[in-house]
């Protein structure tokens, strides 16, 4: 079956993976200043895997779904802490609710980002205001919905600005989970750097679509 989305999302996951490596340090840094320094290590060793994995993988032989489910293992593989089910249980939904499309539009991007973002709060039990990745997933859901309706032409914008201000408003919470709940009050004025990385996948996606893609034709 010619899947036209797959070569588009294999380029979303190798700019991903080359993002989180030039910012591997960055990340870093700002887990550092409220837990264990090591998001940028993760998130670089997890996306380098699911890269590298989907290297191996003939994109016009497999459908959007099955790319997302090849990375939720890939990923799952490479990280096994917390960061790993999580992104994870996001890929899977993602991977579930692409069954049956071999497109990669915004219609699909927004269904996607919604999945995931409903993966990561189901897995990790989480909600908005926790100073967590979920602060950049649920409202960049939001937009996404909310753009595809209204202002469709405008539809990356929308969601990373979305994103851009879910990751700057975890700097003024108090983070309650992981490693940076044990920080407490201590974890205000620090940004959230699980916020932050999801903010750079959203990022490489909307880039992705921005220079065209290799599927621009097809989309
Ligand atoms: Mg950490």
């Amino acid at each position: 079956m010619p899947t036209p989305g797959s070569r588009r999302l294999v380029e979303i996951f190798e700019r991903t993976a080359a993002v989180m490596e030039a910012k591997r340090d960055h990340l870093s840094d700002l887990d550092g200043a409220i837990a264990d320094a090591d998001h940028g290590m993760t998130m670089s060793l997890g996306f380098r895997a699911v890269a590298a994995t989907l290297a191996r993988t003939d994109a016009q032989r497999v459908t959007p779904s099955e790319i997302f489910r090849i990375a939720a293992g890939a990923f799952l593989d490479a990280v096994g802490a917390s960061t790993g089910p999580l992104y994870a249980s996001g890929f899977l939904r993602a991977a579930q609710r692409l069954e049956g499309t071999t497109r990669f539009d915004e219609a699909a991007a927004a269904a996607t980002i919604e999945a995931i973002a409903s993966g990561i709060a189901e897995r990790g039990k989480g909600s908005r205001g926790e100073k967590t990745m979920l602060d950049v997933w649920l409202p960049a859901a939001e937009a996404a919905q909310q753009a595809l309706r209204e202002t469709p032409g405008r539809f990356w914008p929308c969601v990373q600005v979305a994103a851009a201000e879910g990751a700057e408003a975890t700097r003024t919470m108090i983070a309650v989970r992981g490693r940076a709940a044990r920080v407490g009050d201590r974890s205000i004025g620090h940004i959230d750097p699980g916020a932050v990385s999801a903010l750079l996948i959203l990022e490489a996606m909307a880039s992705a679509f921005e220079d065209g893609g290799p599927d621009a034709e097809h989309q």
